[in-house]
């Protein structure tokens, strides 16, 4: 036999040391990886071998040759995309999840994850301000969060002019108007384009790309029919949230289906000094999230809430007898996300938010917007840097003069190593994007991100 139960042992003792070992390094260590996707490709790939070999042999190999190519992501000196790290709790329930090896999707056979799932969910939704009831569901990510959400208001909408879209498809069906702000996230479109829309509607935004209400409303009165308008909470660039009272309102008034997109910014109703950047978001009908990214989670952390739970079961969920389904109450975890078989993602997501409680996740999410602003007044002091938007949240884009200048001082930053941020076009402008959205960035790691910019400017002057 090639797998020997004694294996388990030996292999997670490896792993725990290998873990250790990265989470002891990551103080110091460079974030950036120093080899490329190819050089590692070369080292794990080749014919595969005919002969197996030892669980923690296999574990050695990984930490040793995967090493050079991480890209250190859990460190408080990351600042690219919108990413987070892990929080301890987070990540060994994590490892728990992977051990108790449950398939989540009926609340019969895995009661204990689909429990623990319930209660996440309902501390998400208290946390969040959104309608007690809703149906929450663990999706991968964003991304099929708002891909869910928005089948859930394709039924609906369809529906409610007749149209039972699950029998009829799209094709033949009545007009579906979908209208987003000029500034969403790209994986809006990818989620319209599975769902077999073409390319939506797009509302002009304003300088910090906040979808303009008036505008929404003049596009909404200039065509008919049914419509879904998807909404942001947290722009990437800027940080900016959309006028959600308004842009709702209007919305409300052409009886459209409201989406929002929070993936990182809907946290910021967890905090009673930034909840008024989300005021009114609680009258849209769905909404998107991500735990990997604002509450630290390990990834596969999105999360997907939609009020209209009877159009999201239809629109998501699966009947077939065998599965022993549990039709009424709560709903199986199954009927709220795409996937049938998944790993039990709520339970990091409950394990965060129990070892941070309510306190603890308002510290994090306020933490974050300080340390961002923070950076923000420190790096306007510093000569040739220019912060272009108002820092309301976690995010600041910089330039540094000319575009060619910025994408200079963007290259110097990434070969550095000291710090990571990533590069970006905004507004016209060649621009150089800071997240603070790692639990553990304190004043040192500002201290370094501050030092490695003004050198970039230095060694590219
Ligand atoms: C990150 C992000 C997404 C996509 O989320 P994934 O978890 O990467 O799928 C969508 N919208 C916004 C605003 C984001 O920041």
């Amino acid at each position: 036999m090639w797998v020997d139960s004694g294996d388990y042992e030996q292999a997670l003792e490896r792993a725990w040391e290998h873990t250790r070992e990265w989470l002891r390094a990551l103080p110091r260590r460079p974030v950036r990886p120093s080899i490329t996707a190819d050089d590692v490709a070369a080292v794990f790939g080749g014919p595969l071998p005919a002969s197996g070999l030892d669980a923690a042999s296999v574990i050695d190999f990984l930490a040793e040759h995967a090493e050079p190519g991480l890209m250190a992501m859990q460190s408080g000196r990351f600042f690219g995309w919108v990413i987070g790290g892990t929080v301890p709790a987070g990540m060994a329930a994590d490892w728990m999840v992977s051990a108790w090896d449950q398939n989540s999707g009926l609340r019969f056979a895995t009661p204990a994850t689909a429990g623990i799932e319930e209660a996440a969910g309902q501390w998400l939704l208290e946390l969040l301000g959104l309608p007690v009831g809703s149906d929450v569901g663990f999706a991968t990510g964003a991304s099929m969060a708002n891909f869910t959400a928005l089948a859930a208001a394709r039924w609906r909408q369809l529906a409610a002019v007749g149209w039972d879209v699950n029998a009829g498809g799209l094709q033949g069906a009545p007009k579906l108007r979908v209208l987003v702000g000029a500034e969403r996230h790209e994986s809006l479109d990818m989620a319209l384009r599975f769902l077999g829309f073409g390319a939506p509607e797009v509302v002009a935004a304003d300088h910090q790309g906040r979808i303009d209400p008036a505008a929404l409303r003049t596009a909404l009165e200039s065509g008919s029919g049914p419509a879904i308008v998807c909404l942001q909470a947290g722009n990437l660039h800027s940080g900016a949230f959309d006028p959600f009272r308004e842009a709702i309102s209007a919305a409300k008034d052409h009886g459209a289906w409201v989406h929002v997109d929070g993936a990182f910014g809907l946290w910021a109703a967890a905090v009673p000094g930034l909840r008024h950047l989300v005021e009114g978001v609680g009258l849209a009908d769905s909404w998107g999230t991500d735990a990997h990214k604002t509450l630290n989670v390990p990834y596969d952390a999105g999360i997907v809430v939609v009020r209209d739970v009877a159009a999201v079961r239809s629109a998501i969920g699966m009947h077939a007898e065998y599965l022993m389904q549990d039709d009424h109450g709560p709903g199986d975890p199954m009927e709220k996300v795409p996937e049938l078989s998944r790993r039990a993602r709520g339970v990091p997501v409950w394990a965060a938010l129990r070892s941070l409680g309510g306190d603890g996740v308002r510290e994090l999410v306020a933490g974050r917007a300080e340390c961002a602003a923070e950076l923000a007044r420190r790096l306007a002091e510093v000569p040739g840097v220019e912060v272009l938007n108002d820092v309301v949240f976690t995010q600041l884009s910089l330039a540094f003069g000319s575009d060619e200048r910025t994408r200079a001082v963007t290259d110097f930053i990434m070969a550095d190593g000291r710090v990571w941020m990533s590069g970006s076009r905004w507004q016209g402008r060649d621009i150089l994007r800071v997240s603070v959205t790692n639990w553990s960035t304190d004043s040192a790691d500002l201290d370094i991100a501050v030092q490695a910019i003004k050198d970039a400017l230095a060694a590219t002057a």
